[in-house]
């Protein structure tokens, strides 16, 4: 059965230096995990990786692989052939004839010689291979600035040939930079967050928070789906499910109306904390944005900040609303976010929470709740599910190990 070769183009990852070849296993593993159970080769050049995928892998799991990965900048289908120029001009007329070059609008050919052994420029190589181009579509001018259509060639070890480029999410490999909570509910907002902090290497389990029936087997069915969606990127994730019903009521009816959504964030931030150090979360992360509804003043944050001595992570608190959306359809979440199950945070929140809390005296109403016993009840009954990196629910299983297989970066530590 024979193969086809992809190369990957690395962006910060390649400026790393004695850390890189942490980082480039790291997105090496990461993309082989997306191909299995096919069998693939990777070989590592300065500022590339080249991956050899058995045919069989369908084109589709490849792009799957390559464009949710986080260190992949851009990666293509190439071929190979010997550094001879008689060789590469026949190789390239072969790659032109399977390509979407034609003879419309114009091209042209971007030269990149990393042996500089090699015995012509790359402005040489170029204007041969313009040639060649132009042999079979003779109407097609060159643009340098603007072309419709580009030839890639790279002289390296062999030379390596392709007509396209596509986009990698780029970012840094996730587990490259330890372990965070993702508070993940129904909107459109926390599955950015957990996206955002995923592309700087972070390894996140999301948190739901769910007071059945007050939410509805759907809610929680959308946030399974958010986090499905959200998987790839993740390299996998789980869903730790806290059943918050009796929590709810209990803030409802120990606390003042005004203050509620404040104290459902106290409890909240509680539970993802002992839940962080059960899993080896380092940090918690939210989906909140400065000034987005009435519970995201700076002040409201303040507070939430003394309930818990875990980092939490806001990932979105300068964004607007229209870039989150965005973000949020390019990573396909927002039709999900969308559809109409409220989240238990919506169901109780009062008209108008208290925008202005004063930080002691919120501490104090919380210690006066009583409700640490029931917290605890809540981390003991959390369900789980597991996310395989495709997006694919997997049954849970204490005994097995966790998706996140994290490995702390040695140097990073020193
Ligand atoms: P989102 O769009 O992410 O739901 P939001 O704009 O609706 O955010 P809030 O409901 O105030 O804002 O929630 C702020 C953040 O608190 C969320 O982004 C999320 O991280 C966390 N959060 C809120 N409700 C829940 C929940 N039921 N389970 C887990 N996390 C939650
Ligand atoms: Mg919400």
């Amino acid at each position: 059965m024979g193969t086809r070769l992809y190369l990957v183009r690395l962006g910060e990852i390649s400026l790393k230096g004695l850390n890189r070849p942490f980082f480039e296993k790291k997105l090496k593993n990461n993309i082989k995990t997306k191909l299995r159970p096919y069998h693939n080769m990777v070989s590592k050049q300065k500022g590339r990786l080249f991956f050899e995928i058995d045919e069989s892998c369908s084109r589709e799991q490849c792009d799957l692989a390559f464009s949710t990965t986080f260190g992949v900048v851009g990666y293509t289908e190439a071929v190979r052939v010997q550094k001879d120029m008689d060789k590469i001009k026949e190789k390239v007329r072969e790659v032109l004839a399977n390509s979407t070059f034609s003879n419309e609008g114009s091209f042209k050919v971007e030269t990149k010689r990393a042996d500089k052994k090699f015995p012509l420029s790359s402005y040489e190589i170029s204007c041969e291979l313009a040639d060649v181009v132009n042999e079979s579509f003779p109407d097609l001018k060159v643009s340098l600035k603007n072309p419709t259509h580009t030839l890639y060639i790279e002289i390296r070890n062999s030379t390596y040939i392709y007509t396209t480029m596509k986009s990698g999410p780029n970012g840094l490999p996730v587990s490259t930079a330890g372990k965070g909570m993702l508070l993940l509910s129904g909107g459109i907002d926390s599955p950015v967050a957990g996206y955002r902090m995923a592309s700087r290497g972070m390894k996140l389990e999301c948190i739901y928070f769910h007071a059945y029936p007050y939410t509805s087997d759907m809610a929680l069915e959308k946030v399974k789906m958010l986090a499905s969606k959200i998987a790839p990127f993740l390299q996998g994730t789980r869903l730790h499910v806290v059943g918050f019903t009796e929590q709810q009521l209990w803030i409802k009816s120990h606390s003042e109306i005004d203050e509620t959504t404040l104290m459902f964030r106290a409890c909240m931030m509680k539970v993802a904390t002992k839940l962080a150090h059960k899993y080896d979360g380092t940090a918690l992360v939210t989906g909140e944005a400065l000034s987005q509804v009435a519970s995201q003043t700076l002040d409201s944050m303040a507070f939430t900040n003394t309930t818990t001595d875990m980092l939490i992570i806001r990932p979105l608190v300068g964004m607007n609303k229209e870039e989150i959306m965005r973000t949020a359809e390019n990573i396909d979440t927002y039709k999900t976010s969308i559809l109409p199950y409220e989240d238990c945070c919506v169901i109780f929140s009062p008209k108008h929470p208290l925008t202005r809390p004063d930080v002691e005296i919120e501490n104090a109403h919380y210690e006066k709740m009583g409700i640490d016993e029931l917290l605890d009840k809540a981390v003991e009954e959390t369900v789980t599910y597991d996310f395989f990196a495709n997006g694919k629910e997997k049954l849970y299983s204490e005994e097995e190990e966790t998706t996140a297989n994290l490995e702390i970066n040695p140097l990073v530590q020193e």
